[in-house]
């Protein structure tokens, strides 16, 4: 792992928090970002190197919309770059964290991504993002 690439925020409703945090960073976001496979709408500002994601439903199936019900909005993931995440999935695996996909997924903002259980992770879920690349996009069968 090399460093925190986000940090995802689970919200109700997109256009009052992206306002709020507009007021918060004292700058406008950079990206808005819909995610069918996930059903989220997603917000990014950049932090330094890293950012902040904000996270909206975009149907009540999707997970924000589960957690939201259960825990109500705030920090719902954190995000850390990884260089090859197959690599890393395979390391995770064999130090018995169970991840929720067998494969990468494409994520929000150009990355491959996959979850960390928080179950296995003291209660955080942690995703794990790798740059899509071209290379990568062939080896990875996409
Ligand atoms: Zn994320």
């Amino acid at each position: 792992m090399e460093k925190i690439e986000h940090i995802g925020i689970a919200v109700k409703d997109l256009s009052h928090s992206s306002d709020l945090y507009k007021r918060l960073l004292g700058y406008e976001s950079y990206k808005i970002e819909e995610v069918k496979s996930e059903n989220v709408i997603t917000e990014f500002f950049k932090i330094g190197e890293s950012k902040i994601e904000l996270l909206q439903a975009s149907s009540g199936e999707s997970a924000i919309a589960s957690f939201i019900e259960k825990r109500g909005e705030g920090i719902h993931h954190i995000a850390f770059v990884v260089e090859n995440i197959i690599e890393e999935m395979a390391r995770l695996k064999a130090q018995g964290f169970q991840l929720l996909s067998d494969e990468p997924k494409k994520g929000a903002d150009n990355k491959w991504v996959c979850f960390v259980h928080p179950k296995a992770a003291g209660g955080v879920l942690i995703e794990l993002c790798q740059e899509v690349r071209e290379e990568t996009d062939e080896k990875l069968g996409y």
